[in-house]
């Protein structure tokens, strides 16, 4: 334990704030003391499932699970009954860990609770032998963009060398204060918001729910970084630009020491509105649940809006062609193979200590995750610039248009149809055509739903600023987007009918 959270059990920051949520807050000594106790009681576990609210009684948890040696497997909350059996029933739990007002819905109430007294009096037992590196630390349940769930075994080391790396890119120490708004039931908000501060002995001002007041408020009183998915950004890019009635929100964000992107692309047009009106510029970090995080733009080098930088510390990163031919690696000082054209698409694969072990019940889906030399195959398509940053392109399974003998990739339409001022929204996929294979469609949410623009208007701009082959040949125009809690677009829902 103490080689995941050193300040955890070490003086120097016992009496600092490690976590608050909304008014309740536990310093590092109390946090101790409460995963102590808790821990304590989890002696023996095989495994327990967490409901992860946003609350200190989930950080509590995990935190517990982690000093106990037990894994823990983080649930959403909001997840429906279906996904909730499937993920229980896969990991089957000795037990769930929920606050003593958490309401568990039926599908859960057959599996033993143990509520999570965050303030408990009780005894601190002592800890137990810390376990192997390569011991199992978290099963963390994929965001099921593409399909059902897996759960992807994390071990304690990957957890540490992903944060190590994060630090090294960010510049991140224990004088940061995160501001957090983010669910707990994922990598991004749980290992990088949560664990991320405790293992440097910072501070984190979670906002239970994300609002543009709450991460303003947190600024103010000095924050210094702040977590996000292109959703909040984007809620974010619309509190600062140019029109915007209240200065407060781009003065807040003028201040921030790190504003860090992932989850999903972050679109161009949100990133430079928002660096136009606070002079900051936003860091994209590229990760999966399997992967822990693989790329980011580093917090010492150059602003690079589209991409999500270069590889983390640690992490072999290569791009990979449909007939397994590499066609582009890194060379010593960080720039791709002299091989390399600059503009070939190739799957991104990975290889370092931040990986996942294996999908859990899964040995054929794990075993076809991994190429036959070991790497890990993202399913994400990518171009690498000249000085190495990674730009992705989007996902292998929905992103790749294949159109008239072109490669389209949906994410640089995307970015171009959001240009567009009639554009609130936008997400393109590939339909079957007899002429071109598959044709380009674009999915709207105009930003003034009396008066959308038309879809010739949409074709065109996107054909002047690209290529006329990336022009939407259909345009559908929605009230909004299906995403996940993430914000994640669910394009196998607009595919579906
Ligand atoms: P599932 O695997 O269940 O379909 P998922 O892939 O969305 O769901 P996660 O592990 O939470 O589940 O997400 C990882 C994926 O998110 C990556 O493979 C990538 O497609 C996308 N992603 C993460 N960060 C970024 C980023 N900065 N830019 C673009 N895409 C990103
Ligand atoms: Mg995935």
């Amino acid at each position: 334990m103490s080689s995941l959270f050193p300040a955890l059990v070490g003086v120097s920051v016992a009496e600092r704030s490690a976590l608050r949520f909304g008014d309740r807050s536990l310093t590092y000594a109390e946090l101790a003391a409460s995963a102590g106790e808790l821990a304590g009681r989890l002696g023996g576990a095989r495994r327990v499932a967490v409901w992860a609210t946003p609350t200190l009684e989930t950080a509590v948890g995990v935190v517990a699970a982690l000093l106990a040696g037990v894994p823990a497997v983080p649930l959403n909350p909001k997840s429906g009954t279906g996904e909730l059996g499937h993920i229980l029933n896969d990991s089957a739990p000795s037990a769930i860990l929920a606050g003593p007002d958490d309401e568990l819905p039926q599908a859960v109430r057959g599996w033993e609770r143990l509520d999570v007294d965050v303030y408990g009096t009780g005894a601190v037992a002592e800890p137990p032998p810390e376990p192997a590196p390569s011991a199992p630390a978290l099963i963390v349940y994929t965001s099921g963009t593409t399909g059902p769930p897996k759960g992807a075994v994390i071990p304690r080391r990957s957890i540490a060398a992903t944060l190590d790396a994060l630090a090294d890119a960010w510049q991140w120490t224990g004088d940061d204060v995160l501001v957090h708004g983010l669910p707990l039931f994922h990598v991004h908000g749980l290992i990088l918001g949560i664990l991320g501060p405790l293992r440097r002995g910072g501070s984190v001002r979670h906002l239970g729910r994300f609002s543009v007041e709450g991460v303003t408020r947190e600024l103010n009183a000095g924050a210094t970084m702040l977590f996000g998915v292109p959703t909040m950004y984007h809620r974010l890019a619309e509190a600062v630009a140019e029109n915007a009635e209240n200065a407060e929100p781009a003065m807040a964000l003028g201040r921030a020491r790190l504003l860090v992107s992932g989850s999903a692309a972050l679109p161009v047009h949100d990133h430079e509105r928002i660096t136009a009106a606070t002079g900051r510029w936003v860091i994209e970090r590229y990760g999966m649940t399997e992967t822990l995080m693989n790329t980011s733009v580093r917090a010492d080098g150059e602003p690079r809006p589209g991409t999500v930088g270069v590889p983390l510390p640690g992490v072999d990163l290569r791009l990979v062609e449909e007939d397994g031919t590499t066609i582009a690696s890194y060379d010593t000082d960080g720039t791709p193979t002299g091989a390399y054209d600059g503009e070939s698409v190739g799957e991104i694969q990975v290889r370092g200590p931040n990986l996942f072990t294996e999908y859990l019940n899964r040995p054929d889906a794990t075993a076809a995750a991994f190429t036959e030399d070991g790497w890990f195959r993202t399913g994400d398509m990518a171009v690498i610039d000249p000085d190495g940053s990674v730009r992705i392109v989007g996902r292998k399974a929905t992103d790749l248009i294949k159109s008239g003998g072109y490669k389209i990739g949906a994410g640089e339409i995307e970015n171009a149809l959001l240009e567009h001022p009639g554009v609130r929204e936008a997400a393109v996929t590939g339909e079957p055509d007899a002429d071109l294979g598959e044709r380009v469609v674009a999915w709207i949410v105009p930003a003034d739903p009396q008066s959308p623009p038309s879809a010739d208007e949409l074709a065109d701009h996107v054909a002047h600023r690209l290529a006329p082959h990336k022009r939407p040949r259909t345009v559908h125009f929605l009230e909004s987007l299906p995403r996940n809690d993430m914000g994640k677009i669910l394009k196998r829902e607009l595919t579906r009918d």
